[in-house]
């Protein structure tokens, strides 16, 4: 099966979301360039593979310092391309990188270094994984952190030495040329870092251009198409897919400190982050003085265009599809019966605003609560018991984060316990994202597999298995050629022994 282009332009031309501006344009590839592309990466990629990993450690870490160095242009850049505030910039496009490439710089050669399998039966051999790269792995991203999620995939894969090829979204490439560059200087081989750009058919071209793996970060819909053509193909992949996160704000939970988290877990990235607070469950004890003080926080933000202030704390959506579908979400509640506590409108002016909307009196035959939103919504369900905010926090069909607010260590770990999500936090929101040690993955129609962590890095590699005699002199096997007649009651016995008499009991892996 091969994959055509939709697309006639030639460029996509990126505009600031936030006031129109023209921010810059790159070419769009074509199925020849991508191949070719892949084709580069493979050739670039068995010198990079050979490398000890120590050194690609180091080369990892002198892309640490490019960043560093950088800092201020990677920051600007999401602004200018994303309407990303400078304080987000700052810690959700650079610092998590560095984190990540820090952890990685120091773990790598423990978490890829051979394991060796305790073994329990066959004592007189030997057994353990070895962790090779896996090829040539592509990066398929989203636009709501161009730099930390198409580049903390790259930067997993090149430390487990694979050669790369990210497509970043067409809406926000012009970070990734940028990071590209970076990285090339700090001395991460040309050929082993491609970047193609286009629409969703350059993605699906380059799924289609004989990659080895491919890390695909975006919308439900979508990776079930790139799920489909990567099992077409037989290639291993990771889907990392919508959420629809619920807080729990149990009745006794340390209420400033849940405001102040389900403020940012709410707004953060104007509310288009996977793993935003997207449905606020709050018990009926705490409700009253709860809901109020949100709504006056929330009033209290701060909308507008972070190239000309950084003196805000949301900006604008990603571009009008994103506004529109917000808006009917809202619109939908409202004509159900929801009340708009603040916000629930469009902001006028040039840009993609809309203001941070707080929805009362919601309930779940609403498409707000059942749809991915991705904007600055936080629409209120009050619960009467742990078990009612429990069964409503499962009740959806994805299951990427969830977030409990107590006073208590243990009911929040019971109550977490009791959650279908990849990640539940309690008492916080968002941060385990740059902590690259621990997993992150979707549940339900968020995803399959996990990126970060050492299951992560080891994922971007090909386990293979190596068995070898423990004991050579051994020259053969009670179980091989010749079958004789004689043998069989002695394998009886030995089967009985093992399985029957309890004896099989006294082996242990070891
Ligand atoms: P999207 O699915 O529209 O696009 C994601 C990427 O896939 C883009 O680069 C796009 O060009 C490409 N693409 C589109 N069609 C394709 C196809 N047929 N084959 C191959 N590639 C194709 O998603 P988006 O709007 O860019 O991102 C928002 C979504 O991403 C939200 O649903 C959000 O929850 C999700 N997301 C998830 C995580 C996570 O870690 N789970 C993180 C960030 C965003």
């Amino acid at each position: 099966m091969s994959v055509a282009l939709a697309s006639e332009a030639a460029t996509l031309r990126i505009c600031s979301p936030a006031n129109g501006e023209f921010v810059g344009e790159v070419e769009i590839d074509t199925v020849e360039s991508v191949r070719a592309a892949v084709g580069k990466a493979r050739n670039g990629q068995p010198e990079w593979g050979a490398r000890s990993i120590r050194e690609r450690c180091e080369v990892m870490l002198r892309v640490r310092q490019k960043l560093l160095e950088n800092t201020d242009l990677i920051v600007e850049n999401a602004a200018k391309e994303n309407g990303k505030p400078r304080h987000e910039g700052l810690l959700h496009e650079v610092m998590t990188q560095l984190e990540l490439l820090t952890y990685f710089a120091a773990e790598s050669e423990r978490i890829l270094a051979p394991q060796s399998i305790p073994m329990r039966l066959l004592k007189q051999r030997t057994s353990y994984i070895q962790y090779q790269p896996r090829g040539v792995v592509a990066i398929i991203a989203p636009w709501n952190f161009p730099n930390h999620l198409g580049f903390g995939g790259v930067a997993m894969a090149l430390f487990a030495g694979n050669a790369v090829v990210l497509k970043p979204s067409e809406f926000t490439p012009l970070s990734a040329q940028l990071l590209r560059r970076l990285y090339i200087e700090a001395g991460v081989p040309e050929a082993c870092l491609q970047v193609v750009n286009g629409y969703g058919d350059v993605g699906a071209a380059l799924i289609d251009s004989g990659v080895d793996f491919v890390e695909f970060t975006g919308s439900v819909a979508t990776g079930k198409k790139v799920a489909a053509m990567c099992g077409e193909r037989l290639i291993p992949c990771v889907m990392e897919l919508g959420g629809k996160a619920p807080a729990l704000v149990m009745d006794d939970a340390n209420l400033d400190r849940a405001l102040g988290a389900v403020l940012w877990g709410g707004f953060a990235n104007a509310g288009q982050v996977c793993a935003s607070i997207e449905r606020l469950l709050v018990h009926e004890k705490v409700y009253d003085a709860f809901v109020p003080k949100l709504v006056e926080r929330v009033k209290a933000l701060r909308v507008g265009d972070a190239s000309a202030s950084s003196d805000i704390d949301l900006g604008p959506l990603v571009n009008r599809r994103q506004l529109d579908i917000v808006a009917a979400l809202v619109e939908d509640a409202v004509a159900k019966g929801a009340t708009v506590a603040c916000g629930g409108h469009r902001i006028e002016g040039p840009g993609f605003f809309y203001a941070p909307t707080v929805l009362t009196n919601v309930t779940t035959d609403m498409d707000i609560v059942n749809r991915e939103t991705f904007g600055p919504v936080v629409p209120v369900m009050k619960v009467s018991s742990e078990a009612e905010a429990i069964l409503e926090a499962n009740r959806s069909h994805l299951g990427l984060l969830a977030y409990v607010f107590t006073r208590s260590g243990s009911r929040g770990r019971r109550i977490a316990e009791q959650i279908r999500a990849g990640t539940v936090m309690v008492n916080d929101v968002l941060a385990t994202a740059a902590a690259a040690e621990t997993p992150w993955g979707g549940l339900k129609q968020s995803g399959l597999g996990i990126t970060h962590s050492d299951e992560g890095l080891r994922g971007l590699c090909e386990a293979r298995h190596i068995n070898y005699d423990a004991v050579p002199w051994l020259s053969r096997e009670l179980w091989w050629f010749p079958y004789e007649a004689k043998n069989l009651p002695l394998l009886r016995r030995l089967i009985n022994l093992l399985y029957g008499s309890g004896l099989g009991r006294l082996f242990k892996a070891s």
